[in-house]
């Protein structure tokens, strides 16, 4: 019989969850609206009804379950104060499922459970020192020293989104001002193309506001050579290249590796940023350390991210 681990991706307005063997394949997967959960603790009982069903179909062994997450602590398998997320407080979810599945549970932040799965199944196979960062609608990291994920005193550690780029910057949800996610994400270039925008053609500014456009809509514009959604991309990759230059001195990583959106939009994110990168670097650095698009499909990250927590545990 085959052994297989119950992924959980657990996200604002969906919960994934796959069954997924040594190998990374995804046997079968299904999703649930989060909104439905307003008590979680309904959510393991849903989930071991699920698995169970299907491992009987497939013919699997359950051997664990691994669970990604906003807010999530690995120590203490905890959802700290998500503020995107309808539980509110301190959600004890590790103990829940372990309640339920009387297996072995994982619960790590959604970003180091991808950075994880980047290690197993992705491009950073054999690889014990790398970085990984996430562009979405924030920016999160991952950091691999020595083949683990670096937690930290409180599990807290590798938050590179709010590394502060711009000393009075821009205003971040975090309190602060300045972080890092504020300029290199689906939002960050939204708002670096409108300042560029306003700064360059008053006129067209006003107009544009009454219909905002996106992040896949400046890259759409700059594919069709409008010089303002190119430059947007360019500052965009010059504060990524800057920010990870300066990461560098912390855990030199083999590599460097960018998921997400933005980072599918190749040289464009690429180019600027590997410039800006080097550009910034410390000598003893310079022209060692390449930065590469992950080898994780998108819609397969979340649930074999979370998975590789509990191959990883057993290994
Ligand atoms: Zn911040």
């Amino acid at each position: 019989m085959q052994e297989a681990v119950l992924g959980v991706d657990i996200g604002g307005t969906g919960i994934k969850f796959g069954l997924v063997t040594r190998d990374g394949e995804i046997l079968i997967s299904d999703k649930v609206k989060t909104k439905g959960y307003p008590n979680p603790e309904k959510l393991p009982k849903d989930l071991f009804k699920w698995a169970n069903k299907e491992c009987t179909a497939f013919d699997l062994k359950l051997i664990g379950v691994g669970i990604g997450t906003p807010n999530g602590n690995y120590y203490t398998g905890t959802i700290d104060f998500a503020p995107n997320l309808p539980w509110t407080g301190v959600i004890p979810l590790k103990k829940y499922f372990e309640k339920i599945f009387s297996l072995p549970v994982a619960l790590t932040n959604d970003a180091k459970a991808a950075a994880m799965g980047e290690m197993y199944y992705g491009a950073a196979e054999g690889m014990k020192d790398y970085l990984f960062i996430t562009l979405g609608t924030g920016l999160g990291s991952g950091i691999v020293v020595d083949g683990k994920i670096v937690y930290g005193y409180d599990s807290l550690a590798g938050e590179l989104g709010h590394t502060i780029v711009y000393r009075n910057g821009r205003e971040c949800p975090c309190g602060r001002r300045g972080c890092l996610e504020q300029y290199v994400s689906a939002p960050g270039i939204v708002k670096t193309y409108y300042e560029l925008l306003r700064n360059q053609n008053l006129d067209e500014f006003r107009t544009s506001l009454g219909n905002m456009i996106d992040s896949a809509e400046v890259y759409n514009k700059a594919l069709e050579g409008d010089s303002i959604s190119l430059e947007a991309f360019k500052k965009t990759g010059e504060i990524l290249g800057f920010a990870l230059a300066n990461s560098v001195c912390y855990t030199r990583p083999e590599k460097i590796f960018l998921f997400g959106g933005l980072a599918q939009s190749g040289d464009l994110i690429f180019k600027p940023t590997i410039e800006s990168f080097e550009n910034y670097l410390l000598p003893i650095y310079k022209n060692k350390i390449p930065i590469l698009p992950s080898g994780l499909k998108e819609n397969e990250a979340a649930i074999l991210g979370s998975a590789s927590l509990i191959w990883n545990e057993l290994k």
